[in-house]
Order: C-alpha cells, then structure tokens, then sequence
C-alpha cells in the first residue's frame, strides 16, 4: 500500500512521518503521474486558496477530481477539507459546504477532546488551527463528529473531511481508520 500526501504547500511533511511511524509507504504527491500511483491521498492543511491555485497549475485539478470520482480513497484535512467542498472553487467532489476560518484567526488555534463515532469510546485530541467546519451536507454524508453544534468530521464514500489536524498530536486513530478505508477497497 502506498499512500499519497499530496506535497504543494502546507503541513503535508508532518502526515507524512505519522503514515511512515505506522509503517506505511508514502508518496509526496505533486504530478499527475504521482497520483496514479497511490491507494489513497491526504490532501494537508495549508491555506486552501494557494493550495487551490497550485492544483490547477501544476495540471493536477482534473486528474484528482476523476480519480477521487472513480474511488480513490481521500481525506482532506483542514485546507484539505475546503479543497473537497462543493461551494469552494476547487475540487468540488464531495457533498459538503464549509465555512473557512470559521473560529477566527490564529489565536482562535485551540485543541479539544470529542469522541468519533468511527473510532473507540476514548475521546481523540481536535487540533484546530485557523479551521473550517461544515455548514451543511447531502444526505449521503455520515457526520462522524460535531463540536458545539458544528460538524467537525465527516465521511461520504471513499472521502473523508475533518476540521482538525490529527497530525499535530500523537494520537494516531485516524490515520488507522483511513488506513483501514482505503484496505477496504484494496
Ligand atoms: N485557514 C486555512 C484556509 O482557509 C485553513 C487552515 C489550515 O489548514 N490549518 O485554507
């Protein structure tokens, strides 16, 4: 299994060595051809609107969006979960609308303990950094988990979304359980 953490811009070094500290192959992701190569991708936090720019740039827009059409397993943390958004200008492949900077600028970073519905009953660490959360979502999305009302994480087919960055604690439960998605389809 070799997972791609798509590699433009952002916080895509930090998924990387978590995947490797779980003993996955990892790929920086940053071609077309890169892309074809991997079971599943990460798409990192960052600041969407580059990240965005870059995908188009770089020829990868098109590509991503088919591949993903066609099963490719994501997870879109943070800027990541924007890029998957429909009412954001980029991917728009999954049934979400998301509001960017949603708990204000960088002193609004702050880290929360909620329970996943995916995951065990021991509350995961939510790193929120300058963080999006979903407004509102098609009925073939499962809200995996809400903080004060907001929904935070999510799942539609091969795509999850999440708010926060697992990355930055040391709980690793849901990378397993994308690492767990994208055996499934394997
Ligand atoms: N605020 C960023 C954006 O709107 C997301 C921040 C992050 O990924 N940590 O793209």
């Amino acid at each position: 299994m070799i997972v791609g953490v798509l590699a433009l811009q952002g916080a895509f070094k930090e998924h990387m060595d978590f995947l490797n500290e779980l003993g996955v192959e990892t790929l920086k992701v940053r071609t077309p051809e890169d892309i074809k190569t991997v079971d599943g991708l990460i798409l990192p936090g960052g600041e969407s609107t580059v990240m965005g720019k870059l995908l188009t740039r770089y020829n990868l827009k098109l590509p991503l969006i088919q591949l993903i059409r066609s099963g490719l397993p994501v997870w879109g943390t943070c800027a990541g979960m924007i890029l998957l958004s429909q009412n954001h200008d980029h991917l728009q492949v999954m049934n979400i609308d998301v509001k960017r900077n949603a708990y204000g600028n960088q002193l609004g970073s702050f880290i929360r303990y909620e329970t996943l519905k995916v995951l065990d009953e021991k509350p995961l660490p939510l790193a929120f950094i300058r963080a999006p959360y979903i407004e509102s979502s098609g009925s073939s999305v499962e809200i995996l988990c809400e903080l004060d009302g907001k929904i935070v994480a999510a799942k539609e087919k091969n795509m999850l979304a999440t708010s926060f960055h697992p990355e930055v604690t040391n709980d690793k439960r849901m990378h397993q359980y994308f690492l767990d998605m994208i055996k499934n389809r394997m």
